[in-house]
């Protein structure tokens, strides 16, 4: 079934945020920023069992922004307030050159870049988007029982370049980590300024992709969270961002707070510099694995949670409606609370090896 083959209608049943992300009547501001989800978690009744959860694009958040934006410049401001004066320099004038017109000029904005390209032509003909929506995940099964977290699998054994393709024309199988690798390479080697440009601009979207569990984990064939649906707080979100992939990717984030800059500074300010040295070591797929483990301790640790009936409401392919019972899975606030935590260290993490990754190549 494809995804839009979901219908979308959701009974929501009290008040915290709107969609538009206001705040109802007497709910203040610093009540939500505080307690980010345990004010909101008692009107989860029974009536759950009734509601009507529409999922179409449930698949489709798979292609999610990681992080989704705000993440991508929180980690980007981390990242360039760690560059020495000579690459920041570098990375200025790289994109100093930059008329691409998909994202703001600045810094934090062009780490979003990858994503905007890829969607520019996911309702076209969808040259970008089949070409490199592939390249912002690494799908690493969590259900193999062998010790150690295969990368070969879900990278294809990692598959040199063949000889005068760009990265940036690199296979569409291609997975993260080695799109890292490949544009790392590229951003310390290639002659050409506009594919040093597209590398510099990938390469700050990718450590970020890389960073986000969800990217870089998979259960049951889930596509990495997409298919498990949640519901946390009193939430009043699209419908397309029920589930535990589209969580991580916004949710977390946007506890956070409003600001990417203040978020950044405060990640830095609470930055030990004992982690920051050992997050810098390692390889792509030194951090993908470790990613991998937290996703596997962290962002899967779901055992404990309260699994609830819901009715989806979907279309079969002739359009004709039909009801599917489902598994929700309740994200209770001790769990945004624990995992507020692993979404800051990982956001910290990732700007930091951003940083370590152009330092490197510039
Ligand atoms: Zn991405």
């Amino acid at each position: 079934m494809s995804m839009c083959s979901l219908l979308t209608q959701v009974e929501e049943s009290g008040p915290c945020r709107n969609r538009q992300g206001q705040l109802p009547y007497g709910i203040r501001k610093n009540q939500l920023d505080s307690q980010p989800t345990m004010h909101c978690q008692q009107n989860l009744t029974a009536s759950l069992l009734s509601l009507l959860v529409g999922v179409c694009a449930l698949s489709a958040m798979r292609d999610a922004r990681a992080w989704g934006d705000e993440g991508h410049k929180i980690i980007a401001l981390i990242a360039y307030g760690r560059l020495s004066e000579p690459a920041r320099h570098k990375v200025d004038a790289l994109l100093a050159d930059d008329e691409d017109t998909l994202t703001p000029a600045d810094f934090a904005s062009r780490a979003t870049w990858a994503d905007r390209y890829r969607d520019s032509d996911r309702n076209g003909s969808k040259t970008r988007y089949l070409s490199t929506r592939q390249w912002h995940f690494v799908d690493i099964n969590l259900d193999d029982l062998i010790a150690k977290p295969d990368l070969d699998t879900p990278c294809h054994g990692f598959p040199k370049l063949p000889q005068n393709v760009l990265a940036s024309n690199g296979p569409a199988g291609d997975c993260v980590v080695t799109k890292i690798e490949q544009f790392q390479q590229e951003l310390q080697r290639s002659a050409s300024p506009a594919e040093r440009l597209l590398a510099l601009k990938f390469l700050m979207h990718f450590v970020g992709d890389l960073h986000q569990p969800l990217h870089a984990a998979e259960h049951n064939h889930d596509k990495g969270g997409n298919e498990v649906l949640v519901l946390f707080g009193r939430h009043h979100v699209a419908q397309d961002k029920l589930n535990l992939h589209a969580y991580w990717d916004t949710q977390l984030v946007s506890m956070l707070g409003k600001d990417p800059n203040a978020v950044a500074q405060s990640l830095i300010l609470d930055m030990k510099s004992s982690d920051a040295q050992r997050w810098e070591q390692g390889t792509p797929q030194d951090w993908a694995k470790d990613t991998f483990a937290v996703a596997k301790a962290k962002a899967y640790d779901l055992a404990r949670m309260e699994h609830r009936s819901a009715t989806v409401k979907r279309k079969r392919e002739d359009g004709s409606p039909m009801l599917m019972p489902v598994d929700v899975t309740v994200l209770d606030g001790q769990y945004a609370n624990d995992m507020l935590l692993v979404a800051r260290e990982q956001l910290q993490k990732a700007g930091v090896r951003l940083a370590t990754v152009l330092e490197g190549a510039l």
